[in-house]
Parts: structure tokens; C-alpha cells; sequence
């Protein structure tokens, strides 16, 4: 078969650039081995992970707010069965739109393993090959396993084997306490597993800005959670029954089930990339400039297999950017505005430099403002006080570096920060712009006016505690 553009991965970086690539007129064709499209996202990654956070939220709500609003239903209890059902329902609406989409843009899908045969052809495992003019190069990753003693058990499970779950476990050990350890330790806890997170860095989600990692541990600990930080696990025993997780300087812990998320690597091998010489690193993925070429002009990565951000939408992005080079256009990706959303509970959300980022850039030229959710009459409403937004901005031209949110839905929120930055907006934009009241949105203003000194809804002009 020939085409003007093969993808190779229909995740969110090869769906996108196929679609994008059939919208610019090219014949573009899409390999995905996989029984599904979508990717990690959609089939195993943020759509199923978002859906179980949605079923904790609902308990969560069930349990702690419903009465205090007036609303009686009884104790919440989990039907898992149900709950992994309404997951299954929503990953089925997801992968089956990308393939309607498909069929609306006229993408063509190959099904089956794909590998570079030479520069400008792709052999399809049990099809016929695909000769093109541009390839997009949108392999993902995988789940790093670390070489622990015992963490061949099958009691430990990657983030897939977690969804997979049909009972919850009684005790769950998550080794890692980064973003995808995080956000599952907070499901769990809400599904009513006693949780233990095993982290060897100081800080929970350790590249995120410092409070908010403080405010997240320390809301965690307040639910129950157990946290072991600065601790490595040194091995791992399975009685038949249950698992002894040994760590630190040798202390132990018992668990039913352990989640291993210590990271993903990019899925390089076995692609015949060294063959058609575009150059790639085993942790660090395809090398790709900001146009997403590699090293071989007419070949493009995007997504996590040549990524340093592994987010669904900076692989949109790219997706999209690859796809209109290939047809001629000199697009490029901008990461000066990626949201950097978590979905713990409570959720995190930024955009930008964190504050000690700021302040190793600008020294003492740096601005913070903090508003507490506390103050903000629909977070009081919503029984959802937990947090603050944070401003960051330069002082001498007032240039918004950052913002930085742990609370109520501020993974939505986060977009009005990430069109701020993307415009290079001053914080008086922000500041003095208008907010819908009574808003959740409201709380990104009153933090650029707590960042002025001009705050009108907080007791005092003071700056709230929760800077690093
Ligand atoms: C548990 C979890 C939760 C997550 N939550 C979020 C979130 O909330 N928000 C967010 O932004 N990101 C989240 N992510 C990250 C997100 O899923 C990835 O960043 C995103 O999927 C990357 O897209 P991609 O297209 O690069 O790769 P992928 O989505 O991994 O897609 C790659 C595709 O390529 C296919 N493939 C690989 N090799 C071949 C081959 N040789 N031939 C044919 N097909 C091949 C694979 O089958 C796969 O379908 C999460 C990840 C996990 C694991």
C-alpha cells in the first residue's frame, strides 16, 4: 500500500496526526497494534484512571457532603462491579469515537505491529506493507520495572494490572509516589484500601512545585494514607497469601496488592530505527527538534516514545505539529504552556515555573500571591476548602510566570492559566480582568491581587503560608 503519511500508534500523538494529516489532504494511514485505538490513554492510562476517580468522588461527596448540604441517602457504599462497568462503558465511547473519527476523515488503520523495513517503508506483522512519503513515529511507553527482589509476584501489578482489578485490595503498597502512584493511592483510599506509599525522593510528585507536594502529602496523611518518603524498597516476598514489602533500613510492611509506578521509557526497540538511522536514547526516546523531526527529515516522533513531558496533550500537540509538516507547513510545538494536571484529591493543577523555579531564574525579582479556597464563596458551598491558587510573576514588568493550584476541580481551572502564559499576559491581566461570581474561576484573580498587595477578599493583605 502507498500513502502520503504513515502513523505508527494510534495514541492520542497518532491519532491526532493521522486525522490532522487526512484533513491537510494527504492519504494517511494509521498502524496500531493494539485491538483498540486510543493508545495508553484512552484504553489504559487517563480515561480509565479519570473514571475511578470520578466513582471516589461521588463516595467522597456521598460520605462528606451530601449531609451538610441536606441531602440524605445513607452510607455510601462501593459496588466495584458497577464501578469498573462505568469505566469499561466510558473507555468503550472513547476508543470507539477515535474510530468513527477515523472513518469521517478517511484515516485508514492497518491492525497489527509495524517496523521499519527501509527509510520510506513499514512492514505490517501479518499484512501487507505501507510505503510512504512521511512517517510519524507514535510508539508510547512502557512501565519501568525496577530490579527489586521478589517484584515478579504476581501481587505486583503495573497501572494496567491495577485497572484490571475486580476486587479491591484490602492493603495496597504503591512504590512510587509520583503522579500516576499518586493519583491511584487516592482512589484507593476512597475504595476503602489501606494505603502505603513507598517513595525514595523527599516529596510526593517530586518535579511539582514544593507546597503543593507538602499540601497533597499532608492532606493524605490527614485521610489515612501512610507515607514513607526518602524510603527505598529493598525487596519483595510473596507468602501465597500476601506480600512483605521490605524498605528503607529495614523496616517492612504487609500488602495484599503492590503498585509498581517508579516511571515509563519510551517504546524504541525493535521499531528497525537503527536501521534507518534516526537516533534515539533507551530513556530518553527518539530525538525529535521542535518541529518533531528526527534525524531523518522525513520521519517525525511525537508522544511519549520521543517525549520529555509523557502527557496525552502534549502528544495531541505534537501529533498535530508533525502532521502539518509533513504536508508542507512550519508548524512548531511551544511548551511554554503545558497544564501539569494531577487528579489526586485533592487535585493538582500548574502551568509555567513552579516557585523555586522562578526564583532560581529571577533571584529576588519574584513575586507570589496565594488565595486560600477557604475565602471563595462556591469552594465554601461546594463543602471544598482545601488549597489555593498561586500567582507567579516577575517584578519588574509583572510578567505571569506560573500558577499553581491544589484544590476543587482545578485541573479544569487550569486552562485560564495556561491562556495567560500562552499570551504572555503581565499579572495585572489576570488581576484586573473580571471572574464570573460566585466562581471557583475567581480564585486565580484574587491570587494575582493577593501577588499585588491588593487583595480584597482576605482578612489582610498578608501573604498566605503556602509558599515553598
Ligand atoms: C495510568 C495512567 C494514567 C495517565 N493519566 C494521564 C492523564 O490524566 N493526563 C495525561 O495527560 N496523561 C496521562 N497519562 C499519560 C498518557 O497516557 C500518555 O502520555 C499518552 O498516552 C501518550 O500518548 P502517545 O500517543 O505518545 O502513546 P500511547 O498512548 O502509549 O500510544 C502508543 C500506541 O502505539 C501502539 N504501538 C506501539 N508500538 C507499535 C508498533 N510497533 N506497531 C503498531 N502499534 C504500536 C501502542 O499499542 C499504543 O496504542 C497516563 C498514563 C498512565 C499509564
Amino acid at each position: 500500500m502507498e500513502c502520503d503519511v504513515a502513523v505508527l500508534g494510534g495514541g492520542p500523538g497518532g491519532y491526532t496526526a493521522a486525522i490532522r494529516a487526512a484533513q491537510l489532504g494527504a492519504k494517511s494511514v494509521c498502524i496500531e497494534k493494539a485491538p483498540e485505538l486510543g493508545g495508553t490513554c484512552l484504553r489504559i492510562g487517563c480515561i480509565p484512571t479519570k473514571a475511578w476517580v470520578q466513582t471516589a468522588f461521588a463516595i467522597k461527596e456521598a460520605e462528606h457532603t451530601f449531609v451538610k448540604l441536606g441531602v440524605q441517602v445513607g452510607a455510601p457504599s462501593l459496588d466495584f462491579a458497577t464501578a469498573n462497568e462505568w469505566k469499561a462503558g466510558v473507555v468503550k465511547q472513547m476508543t470507539d469515537g477515535v474510530a468513527s473519527l477515523f472513518k469521517a476523515n478517511g484515516v485508514e488503520w492497518l491492525k497489527g505491529a509495524g517496523r521499519f523495513k527501509d527509510a520510506n517503508t513499514i512492514a505490517v506483522e501479518g499484512g501487507e506493507d505501507v510505503t510512504f512519503k512521511h512517517a510519524i513515529i507514535a510508539t508510547g511507553s512502557f512501565p519501568l520495572i525496577p530490579p527489586i527482589e521478589g517484584i515478579d509476584s504476581s501481587r505486583c501489578v503495573d497501572s494496567e494490572r491495577l485497572l484490571a482489578q475486580s476486587e479491591v485490595p484490602k492493603r495496597l503498597v504503591v512504590l512510587g509516589g509520583g503522579i500516576i502512584g499518586c493519583e491511584f493511592a487516592s482512589i484507593f483510599n476512597r475504595f476503602g484500601s489501606e494505603v502505603t506509599i513507598i517513595e525514595m525522593l523527599p516529596k510526593l510528585i517530586p518535579m511539582e512545585d514544593a507546597a503543593a507536594s507538602a499540601e497533597l502529602a499532608k492532606q493524605f496523611e490527614k485521610r489515612g494514607l501512610t507515607l514513607h518518603l526518602e524510603k527505598q524498597v529493598t525487596k519483595v516476598e510473596d507468602s501465597g497469601s500476601a506480600l512483605t514489602v521490605h524498605f528503607g533500613d529495614g523496616e517492612m510492611t504487609e500488602a495484599d496488592l503492590m503498585l509498581v509506578s517508579v516511571g515509563r521509557g519510551p517504546f524504541v526497540d525493535n521499531l528497525g530505527l537503527e536501521e534507518i538511522g534516526v537516533e534515539f536514547d533507551k530513556r530518553k526516546g527518539i530525538a525529535a527538534d521542535e518541529h518533531r523531526r528526527t534525524t531523518v527529515d522525513h520521519i517525525y516522533a511525537v508522544g511519549d516514545c520521543a517525549g520529555y513531558w509523557q502527557l496525552a496533550h502534549t502528544a495531541f500537540r505534537e501529533g498535530e505539529v508533525a502532521a502539518e509538516n509533513t504536508m508542507g507547513h512550519e508548524a512548531v510545538v511551544d511548551n511554554r504552556g503545558v497544564p501539569r494536571p494531577i487528579y489526586t484529591d485533592p487535585e493538582i493543577a500548574a502551568v509555567g515555573l513552579t516557585e523555586a523555579e522562578a526564583r532560581e531564574q529571577y533571584g529576588d525579582d519574584v513575586e507570589v500571591g496565594v488565595f486560600p479556597w477557604v475565602a471563595n464563596a462556591r469552594a465554601v458551598m461546594q463543602n471544598e476548602t482545601v488549597g489555593w491558587v498561586k500567582s507567579i510573576h516577575e517584578s519588574r514588568y509583572g510578567e505571569l510566570l506560573g500558577v499553581v493550584m491544589v484544590g476543587p476541580h482545578v485541573t479544569d481551572l487550569i486552562e485560564a492559566g495556561v491562556v495567560a502564559l500562552d499570551a504572555e499576559s503581565t499579572v495585572e491581566t489576570v488581576a484586573d480582568g473580571m471572574t464570573a461570581h460566585p466562581t471557583l474561576s475567581e480564585g486565580i484573580k484574587e491570587a494575582g491581587l493577593v501577588a499585588l498587595g491588593r487583595a480584597i477578599h482576605l482578612p489582610n493583605r498578608k501573604r498566605a503560608k503556602a509558599t515553598a
